[in-house]
């Protein structure tokens, strides 16, 4: 079994998930008490979200790059950064380290491709709806992304940094994400990808108008299949 780095923290609620679905599956693969063999690095979530606020991209990136050189130094063979926001400094991170970085959206991508579908909505920070960062890779893949409006994005992130990175759950929010996403459908997305790792908290998938993508839940099982290889 090879040993993965998390990089978590953005937020704690998400970084739970991918600890408990990495390790239950592990343990769905192995049987008996297996469990994952993982390093994690848990940062102050507020000091990321300030350094976002402030567009001050180079010292998160410093600060990323130095916990994956913290997680390979006590012998993490591939990073995995829980989070999509901050793949905006992904190329950072990998720089720094000589392990491999699993990248949320090549992993997102490939669970897209998979079901066959070519367009997608896209549900995430604004830095991850509209900084093009995101879009971008899933077009290298040949996956088209469509955005909310301007405004919907203002409301989408404000749910996900007042309500679900502080571990509430709205009833009125999970409406207006569900109305976000049906908008997404009537403008031609065959599926919505969850593209931030909180949101699975609030949206679920048998409740959705559409194919659900949850980063969350994709980035975790890429991870398991690099421990498993
Ligand atoms: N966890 C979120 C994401 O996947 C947002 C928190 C952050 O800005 O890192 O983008």
């Amino acid at each position: 079994m090879k040993t993965i780095g998390i990089i978590g923290g953005m937020s704690p609620e998400s970084t739970v998930l991918y600890y408990q679905t990495i390790n239950r599956e592990v343990n769905a693969r192995l049987g008996g008490n297996r469990s994952a063999d993982i390093f994690m690095h848990s940062i102050d979530f507020e000091t990321v979200a300030a350094m976002q606020r402030a567009g001050d991209w180079a010292a998160a990136g410093r600060l990323l790059a130095e916990s994956g050189r913290k997680l390979e130094k006590m012998g993490a063979q591939a990073l995995v950064l829980a989070t999509n926001t901050m793949h905006k400094v992904a190329s950072d991170i990998e720089s720094a380290v000589g392990i491999p970085l699993i990248h949320v959206v090549d992993s997102t991508a490939v669970a897209v491709k998979q079901q066959g579908l070519a367009k997608v909505g896209l549900l995430g920070t604004k830095f991850t709806m509209s900084d093009g960062f995101y879009s971008e890779r899933m077009a290298q893949a040949g996956i088209g992304t469509l955005m909310p409006s301007a405004k919907e994005q203002n409301e989408i992130h404000r749910i996900i940094f007042e309500e679900l990175c502080r571990n509430r759950i709205e009833h009125a929010s999970r409406d207006y994400y569900y109305r976000a996403i049906e908008a997404l459908k009537q403008a031609g997305a065959e599926g919505v990808v969850l593209g931030c790792t909180e949101i699975g908290l609030l949206v679920k998938a048998e409740e959705c108008p559409l194919p659900v993508f949850d980063s969350a839940e994709i980035h975790a099982m890429a991870a398991v299949e690099f421990i498993l290889s």
